[in-house]
């Protein structure tokens, strides 16, 4: 497993470039909301680009870090995607993003890993339904993971998750591949239901296996 870098945010921004109008607000508006709810400060040593301080989240409950990082992260991965594009496509009539301005928000533009020993119930599943779609060779929806190998199988990929969830599913979402789908879900919301036969299966299956005579049971 591997990640890809997201590039373009590595080394700052070299060129203007031409993104919607409210863009520059939009993005400052996000850095401020990030900053203020995890208590980040940034630092700068002589000419080195700004960066965030070091920082524990220990001021912080889990469910605030957690929710924090989901929010934060999945906007770096949709910005990413955005600044594709308009590098691709200088939207016509918007507003100018320079370097310079640039530097004012792209300290922010770094994930937030959370120790698993911190993830909510939500936090894990979200995880593993990244991880799930890295395992099936699918980039969109693996948050920049990859899978360098030839994609698993539903069930496969279904297993390496259980064998993951012993050490990081701490409040029992039981995360599954339902039978014959190719998605993984929450046993905790129920999205399948546990067949002694069958193994996982949706609702809709459960009726099939009281047809069948193997009572799916809960
Ligand atoms: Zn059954």
């Amino acid at each position: 497993m591997s990640f890809n870098v997201f590039f373009m945010f590595s080394a700052g921004l070299q060129t203007p470039l031409k993104v919607p109008k409210g863009t520059f607000d939009a993005i400052m508006g996000e850095v401020r909301w990030i900053e203020k709810e995890l208590g980040l400060e940034t630092e700068q040593y002589r000419k080195n680009p700004p960066r965030w301080k070091h920082n524990d989240f220990k001021e912080v409950d889990d469910e605030t870090l957690c929710a924090a990082a989901e929010r934060h992260n999945a906007w770096i991965i949709m910005l990413h995607g955005q600044f594709g594009e308009w590098f691709k496509n200088p939207v016509r009539g918007g507003e100018r993003l320079t370097p310079t301005k640039a530097k004012r928000f792209w300290h922010a533009l770094e994930m937030i890993t959370v120790p698993p020993e911190r993830w909510t119930g939500d936090y894990y599943e979200e995880r593993m339904k990244a991880l799930y779609e890295a395992l099936r060779g699918r980039a969109f929806g693996a948050e920049g993971m990859c899978f360098d190998a030839r994609a698993l199988s539903p069930r496969q990929a279904a297993s390496v998750i259980n064998l993951l969830s012993s050490w990081l599913d701490g409040e029992e979402r039981d995360m599954d591949v339902p039978k014959g789908c190719d998605w993984l879900g929450s046993r905790y919301h129920g999205d399948y239901e546990y067949c002694e036969k069958c193994g996982p299966v949706t609702n809709e299956h459960v009726d099939a296996c009281r047809k069948r005579g193997c009572p799916a049971k809960d």
